[in-house]
Order: C-alpha cells, then sequence, then structure tokens
C-alpha cells in the first residue's frame, strides 16, 4: 500500500499550496488514475513521490515504511516517465536505454537483461539503432516509457504518457501499462484523457487546488454523481415546453437540440417523454444513468478554464 497523509507542498513562500493536505490510498498491484484540471497539483504529486521533491509536512509510507527509507532499500523500485521526453535526441534508441540504466548503478549484466527487456516492452526492436531525435511522436513516447522500465520498478509513475500521439500509439501505450500491472505491479497514471482512465484504472482520485475532491473505485466516483438524462430532440426544445421546465427542473439545459437534466431521478424520465409526444416534438436518442466520468470531472472541477 503507498499511503499519502495529509501532504502539503508550497513552491514559494507567499504562493498558494500546491498540495493541501492529500491523503489518499493506493493499493499495490493496479492502475490508479490521478487526473485533475491544469494546475490542480498531480505532477507535485508524482515529483513528490519519485523524490524529486521533498515533502514539507505529512507523509508518505509504502507497506509501512517512509518513503525515503523504503526508496534506500529499494532505489530503483519507483520509476518515473515525465510529461516532457526525458533522453538525449543525438543517442540512439538502444545508447539511451543502456545510459539511463548505466546511471542506476546497477551490476552489468543486470542492466543488460533490463535494457533487452525494457526495449522488448516497448516494442522498439526495430529502431534500437536511430537517434531519438528521429523518431515520430508515439516512438518518443514510447523510448520515454522504456527509459523508466531501466530500473524494473516496482511502481511506475506516469505522467501523461499519450499527449500528442496518434490513436495507435495510444491503443499500444494503454496496453503497455496493462500488461506491465497485470504482472502485480502499479502504475500511478495522470491523465487528461478520461476515457483512457475509465478504459485502464480500476481506482480514481480527482484533484484540484491541491486538494482531494473525490477518491475510490471507478464505479463509486461515477455512483458518487446523481444520475442525469440527457434528450437530443429532432428539432429545439418549443420555448413554451422549456419555459414550464425551466420552472419545475431549475437544473435543466436545453442547448440547440440537446436537453439535459442533471440530478433527474428514473421516475421523471417517462413523464417528460410523454410531454414532449404531447408537444409534437420527436426524440432522435434518450440517454439516462449514471454520469460517465468526464461529468464527474466537470461537475467537482467546474467549467471554468484554467491557466
Ligand atoms: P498540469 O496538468 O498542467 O501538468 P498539474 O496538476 O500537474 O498541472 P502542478 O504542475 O503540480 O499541476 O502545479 C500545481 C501548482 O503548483 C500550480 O499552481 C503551479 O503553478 C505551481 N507550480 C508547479 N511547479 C512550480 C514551480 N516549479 N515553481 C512554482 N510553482 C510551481
Amino acid at each position: 500500500m503507498i499511503r499519502i497523509d495529509r501532504l502539503r507542498y508550497r513552491y514559494r513562500a507567499a504562493q498558494p499550496l500546491a498540495l493541501d493536505g492529500v491523503s489518499l490510498d493506493i493499493e499495490r498491484g493496479g492502475i490508479y488514475g490521478l487526473l485533475g484540471p491544469n494546475g490542480a497539483g498531480k505532477t507535485t504529486l508524482i515529483s513528490l513521490l519519485a523524490g524529486l521533491l521533498a515533502p514539507q509536512d505529512g507523509g508518505i509510507t509504502i507497506d509501512g515504511e517512509p518513503l525515503a527509507v523504503w526508496r534506500a532499500v529499494h532505489p530503483a523500485a519507483i520509476a518515473l516517465v515525465p510529461q516532457d521526453y526525458a533522453f538525449y535526441p543525438m543517442l540512439t534508441v538502444a545508447e539511451n536505454l543502456a545510459f539511463f540504466a548505466g546511471v542506476q548503478g546497477l551490476p552489468r549484466r543486470q542492466r543488460q537483461e533490463n535494457c533487452a527487456e525494457a526495449m522488448a516492452f516497448a516494442c522498439l526492436e526495430a529502431v534500437a539503432g536511430r537517434r531519438a531525435g528521429e523518431l515520430s511522436g508515439g516512438l518518443r513516447r514510447r523510448l520515454n516509457l522504456a527509459i523508466g522500465l531501466t530500473g524494473a520498478p516496482e511502481v511506475l509513475l506516469l505522467d501523461e504518457p499519450t499527449v500528442g500521439v496518434d490513436p495507435q500509439s495510444r491503443r499500444f501505450m494503454l496496453d503497455a501499462v496493462k500488461r506491465f500491472a497485470a504482472a502485480g505491479r502499479t502504475v500511478l497514471y495522470t491523465s487528461h484523457y478520461m476515457d483512457e482512465v475509465e478504459a485502464v484504472c480500476a481506482d480514481v482520485a480527482i484533484i484540484d487546488h491541491g486538494k482531494v475532491l473525490t477518491a475510490g473505485t471507478l464505479a463509486d466516483v461515477r455512483r458518487g454523481g446523481a444520475s442525469a438524462l440527457r434528450l437530443t430532440l429532432v428539432r429545439p426544445l418549443p420555448e413554451a415546453l422549456a419555459a414550464d421546465w425551466r420552472a419545475r427542473f431549475p437544473a435543466m439545459t436545453a442547448t440547440d437540440n440537446r436537453v439535459d437534466f442533471p440530478g433527474l431521478a428514473s421516475d421523471g424520465l417517462a413523464p417528460l417523454l410523454t410531454e414532449l409526444a404531447a408537444a409534437g416534438v420527436a426524440v432522435e436518442h434518450v440517454a439516462y444513468g449514471a454520469p460517465n466520468l468526464e461529468q464527474v470531472f466537470m461537475r467537482l472541477t467546474h467549467h471554468s478554464l484554467r491557466d
């Protein structure tokens, strides 16, 4: 278990806290999604877990041991794959892997084995001799991942690993993350792509302004949002009916041919459809149920644009 306990972090005096009392329990063996708008504190949290920043208040324990103590015993067991490309563009793929394996201080044979495994895991053998700076966006992301694997880590911290890649490379990356975790290892996965997080993460936390807004299993986090109804009509909602519904359902919104009812109980559904039929408005599509992760995310973090 990775236990994050009331963690606080401020970059400079007088600035707001980047992390303001974050507590999370991350089970070992699985993929944990860390979500939040720009500036929420995700990278700061990952940097603290990776040991790049030191906690100022609160703490992190792994299997009951303080992070620094655990790390001293298992120096390569937590690896960070950063958002930015972290390799030497003038070196080849193989040279980059050898270099980053080298700085981990592992015995030579172990280094060679780890590099071969990382290369195979990220399917980079065919480009082993190519300069990193000449690779496509998808291959660069795969090299970033492979470098993170050169220490054969138990815990992988992935900071937005699919930014700027095509759908095929995204699919590869998601499958790779699942393969990694299927071997009993742990992934902390940050992404702005909710569909990715829904596809691979069993547990998620949504943070904003350095605070945890919600955390738990994906199902629990989605259930935490009340059911919603979305109607797609063949034409815009007639004004008389719109005014009537607005008076009865203040949360309702109507845009073009779409009408949304957040927090509608299931027994409210049939009467609305009857009223539409009576008004002669045909319905093209009805969607009702628990909100998806994106809807929960937008509700909790609000819709205002972030810097
Ligand atoms: P993004 O999705 O944009 O990567 P994030 O959730 O990773 O955002 P952080 O990068 O952790 O957010 O930033 C949290 C807060 O700390 C923000 O207000 C940010 O401006 C601030 N911050 C981050 N890095 C530094 C730094 N090196 N010096 C000062 N403030 C920083």
